[in-house]
């Protein structure tokens, strides 16, 4: 594994140099998954098709990745049975492998997934009555260390690729089995045509919640999500995206002009002792600074509200006042907003319990009586780790528990 894949630093904008573009495989061939349409034209005349014919394949192709979810260029029977060979030559349409799929007794399922370079990540997929929610990475590990938070205490960082962030999706669809049935060969122009809408699906919502922060790898989550709202593309609404922040401020305007997805964002706390304590960027950003950017959050509106997430952790963050404060905050600021409760999901060795259900119950209440909505979140896949801030890899796991026996022997020495 190559140095450049560490990270070290916390809290640098981009922090790995990972290549955002074109990384040929160990064979050569370019994987296409995460490129643009156009980027797919350049390269096919960079490999000697003549500018109007790039142009031709780049479109059926970028059509057969995103429509169909083809993985093999053999199953493009629109482009010549001779060209075929010539594009799998030198081109691949690539999915992140699955190290390990699981279920929860709720219908939740996880997936432990890994880069081609062995980098290993985790997807989650929830459905519910009305929609089905993909919750994607968009770093391996992350370099953020909230308090509470399982990933956080992941060792190595390294930012997915535009690829690997679109490819989550596309596995999901693999999974679920949501790309347009029937055979590949000699398809009728009707069943051609599908544009994908909400009706019947399963996956219809993604938020980026999964391992990482989205805005420390800004450029290639953008690349992805303009992927997955690209008509042509995986043709979901930007409105039903949700991206979440920690509170990277400097990003967060960008994130509403340049890629328009809605906004959650990682508040927790009201105070900045305590915020300094549990979500240590506030160190950075404080609380002011970051609600003046959700104030200026383009997009924002009563239609369209900034989400405040908010970890119950007893005797914490869990008090009356906590709530009053919480509800006087986002009137001064005169925000659009709701606010979600997320019930704390444990992990081995963290340092906080979950508040009791009444205390739950009883901050929400009062935000409610402030006149915002805070429905309480229900955790979803607990008993196969897949809650909110339980991500963390088995390999990480295990290599956590050799490091606990070993500091276990050196103490018994
Ligand atoms: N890094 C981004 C997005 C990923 S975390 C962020 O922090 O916003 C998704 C949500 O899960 C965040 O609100 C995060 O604070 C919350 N979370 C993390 N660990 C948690 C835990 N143990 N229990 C409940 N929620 C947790
Ligand atoms: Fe990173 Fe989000 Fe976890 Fe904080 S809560 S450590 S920002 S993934």
């Amino acid at each position: 594994m190559a140095d450049t894949n560490l990270m070290s630093i916390p809290g640098q904008v981009d922090p790995v140099p990972v290549a955002r573009d074109i990384t040929p495989r160990e064979d050569g061939r370019v994987d296409l998954i995460g490129l643009p349409k156009e980027r797919i034209r350049e390269l096919f005349e960079e490999a000697g098709l003549e500018p109007k014919q790039a142009k031709l394949r780049s479109k059926q192709v970028f059509h057969w990745l995103y429509h169909r979810g083809v993985t093999d260029f053999e199953a493009m029977t629109d482009i010549a049975k001779t060209m075929r060979p010539w594009l799998a030559e030198r081109f691949v349409i690539g999915r992140p492998d699955v190290v390990e799929a699981q279920h929860s007794t709720d219908g939740t399922r996880k997936w432990l997934l890994k880069t081609a370079d062995g980098h290993e990540f985790e997807m989650v997929f929830i459905p519910d009555a009305d929609r089905g929610t993909l919750c994607v990475s968009s770093q391996v590990g992350c370099t953020l260390n909230c308090r509470f938070c399982h990933t956080g205490t992941m060792r190595l960082v390294r930012n997915l690729t535009p690829g690997e962030i679109v490819g989550q999706v596309m596995l999901a669809r693999d999974a679920l089995g949501e790309w347009p049935k029937g055979s590949m060969a000699g398809l009728d122009e009707a069943e051609d045509e599908g544009h994908y809408t909400s009706d019947g699906r399963l996956l219809t919502n993604i938020v980026m919640m999964g391992m990482g922060e989205p805005l420390y790898n800004f450029d290639n989550v953008k690349g992805a999500l303009k992927l997955v709202m690209d008509g042509d593309g995986l043709a979901l609404s930007k409105r039903r995206i949700t991206l979440s922040t920690s509170g990277v401020v400097p990003a967060m305007e960008r994130c509403g002009e340049e890629i328009g997805v809605n906004l959650a964002v990682s508040l927790h706390a009201v105070t900045k002792e305590i915020r300094d304590e549990i979500v240590p960027l506030n160190k950075k950003y404080g609380i002011e600074e970051l609600l003046e950017a959700c104030a200026a959050y383009p997009g924002a509106s009563n239609a369209r509200r900034i989400t405040f997430e908010y970890v119950m952790l007893k005797d914490k963050n869990d008090s009356d006042e906590h709530a009053r404060e919480l509800v006087r905050l986002i009137k001064q600021y005169k925000l659009p907003a709701k606010v979600n409760l997320i019930p704390f999901n444990p992990w081995p060795g963290a340092p906080y319990e979950c508040s009791t259900p009444e205390r739950v119950k009883r901050f929400s209440d009062i935000v409610f009586e402030g006149g915002i909505s805070a429905p309480v979140r229900t955790p979803r896949g607990r008993d196969i780790d897949a809650a909110c801030g339980q991500l963390k890899t088995a390999a990480e796991k295990k290599s956590r528990a050799q490091r606990d026996r070993e500091a276990a022997e050196a103490a018994s020495a």
